[in-house]
């Protein structure tokens, strides 16, 4: 299987430290606000590679932070601190902020078919992980005191900017959006790993280290939460396009100069959803939910194919118009399949369902290429195979793609069955179940004939009771 790098910037075949096993490690969120579908988007996208890994048979164990402190408005270390923001916004504690949209995005992530990674991990749980990393830093001279706050020193480093060729006036933007700059800094570059003379005096959370009573940056609780589940030696790691930098940069800076080797392998990120103004924000304009998006009578189910729809190295542009085409079209592949499910008799051709699978693995292989894995599922509709195999098919590429297909397709037909029966007829077709559950065949068989007199014809299939009309 092929994966672009970000950090080589190549497509490389995907090898695993250990055979068989992936570690996997993604950047959750800040929970301060409702998820906004952009970042809901990545953890879609990263739902897809951790499925596509294990459907390959790799045994993967993943891992995700919940940003519960230390992250200020600007991803360098200015701003105000987002939890805070939070808590004044509502008039409520960081921890009660923390637990209500820690919960926000699991549901949105259950609505989303987005499965829960195996180890969940607050950045708060971790204090004495993260004191014990930092203190190691000092001790190995990558990290300084200044001003009260411990600093990572970017100059101790060979290379600093890992992921691309960075100049001075990128890094400069990178640490210059929130308001002043911080004047404790020996190098441009150089990060907080623990605020103690916090500009922040209202700072809620706060513990003991051994440099006064403070909190941890954001950027060490990774490194630390991710080694303390993963070992050492990591596979892959996972965020959005913007936590290239400075985050993962200094995530990869911290941890390398702590273990004194290579940390992560692969670097997957995803591109950003953009709206048609632009960067899509929590502040301005509509602020996209999962929610908004089923207020105004979208299925999450249909934001995530329109996810699929789109490679997730290219930028992707939201409107509701291009969900309204996605949600038509999404609605047409359910029918077709409805429409499939009735011819499906018997087995499936084994011989037919890998040679047409074959057009799905090569998509997905080829750097997770979702947009082809749905030009794969239509195809399968052309294949030269039966009913059955067809349906095996799609529930097949389903396990990678969660999007209900067969699920969806039977709800459609229900739903069809109900509209277009009469409730004469509905009522004889359940007194006939009844009977049949109640093993009384004489009844049912004139119950049957009653629904025959009324021009229905009703017939026991693999997917339950089937009502036509005559
Ligand atoms: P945050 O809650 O801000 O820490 O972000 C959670 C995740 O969403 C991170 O992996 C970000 O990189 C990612 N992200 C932020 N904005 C977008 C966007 N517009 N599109 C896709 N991913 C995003
Ligand atoms: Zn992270």
């Amino acid at each position: 299987m092929k994966l672009y790098n970000s950090l080589s910037h190549k497509e490389e075949e995907f090898v695993p430290n250990e055979p068989g096993k992936v570690s996997m490690y993604t950047c959750g969120p800040t929970v301060y606000h409702f998820a906004h579908i952009g970042n809901l988007r990545s953890y879609i996208m990263e739902d897809v590679l951790e499925k596509y890994l294990r459907y390959v048979g790799y045994d993967v164990k993943r891992v995700m932070n919940i940003t519960d402190v230390g992250h200020l408005t600007s991803d360098g270390d200015t701003g105000d601190d987002k939890m805070l923001k939070g808590a004044k916004r509502e008039h409520k504690t960081v921890m009660e902020i923390a637990e209500f949209y820690t919960n926000a995005f699991f549901e949105d992530c259950r609505k989303l078919n987005i499965k829960t990674p195996d180890v969940v991990e607050p950045a708060t749980h971790c204090i004495d992980e993260f004191i014990r990393v930092i203190s190691s830093l000092i001790g190995k001279g990558y990290a300084y005191e200044a001003g009260g706050n411990i600093y990572f020193d970017t100059s101790k480093l060979s290379k600093y900017y890992v992921f691309g060729e960075l100049s001075e006036e990128d890094l400069e933007v990178g640490v210059r959006e929130g308001v002043e700059a911080d004047g404790n800094k020996k190098n441009k570059a150089d990060f907080v790993l623990w605020f103690t003379k916090s500009k922040f005096d209202d700072q809620e959370l706060k513990w003991e280290s051994p440099w006064g009573l403070g909190y941890p940056g954001w950027h060490i609780e990774c490194s630390c939460i991710s080694m303390k589940h993963l070992g050492e030696k990591l596979d892959l790691h996972c965020g959005g396009i913007d936590n290239q930098f400075p985050h993962h940069t200094n995530e990869i800076a911290q941890s390398e100069a702590f273990l004194g080797h290579k940390w992560c392998n692969y670097w997957f990120h995803v591109h950003h959803l953009n709206t048609l103004s632009g960067k899509m924000s929590k502040s301005k304009g509509e602020f996209l939910t999962v929610s908004l998006l089923e207020e105004k009578g979208f299925a999450p189910v249909v934001y995530r194919f329109f996810c699929l729809q789109s490679h997730y190295r290219k930028s992707l542009v939201f409107s509701w118009e291009n969900l309204e085409n996605a949600k038509q079209a999404y609605d047409k592949l359910v029918a077709r399949i409805a429409a499939l499910i009735p011819e499906a008799k018997g087995e499936a051709d084994k011989e037919a369902f890998e040679r047409i699978r074959a057009d799905f693995t090569a998509a997905m292989d080829d750097d997770i290429n979702t947009s082809n894995a749905v030009t794969a599922v239509y195809n399968v509709f052309k294949a030269d195979t039966d009913a059955a195999t067809k349906l095996a098919l799609l529930d097949d590429y389903d396990r990678v793609l969660s999007l209900d297909l067969t699920e969806s397709a039977k709800k459609l037909i229900a739903q069809q069955q109900n509209t277009d029966i009469p409730a004469e007829v509905a009522e004889l077709v359940a007194q006939r179940k009844e009977a049949r559950a109640a093993k009384d065949f004489a009844l049912a068989d004139e119950l049957r004939d009653r629904i025959a007199e009324l021009g229905y014809v009703i017939r026991e299939t693999r997917q339950g009771t089937e009502i036509t009309k005559k």
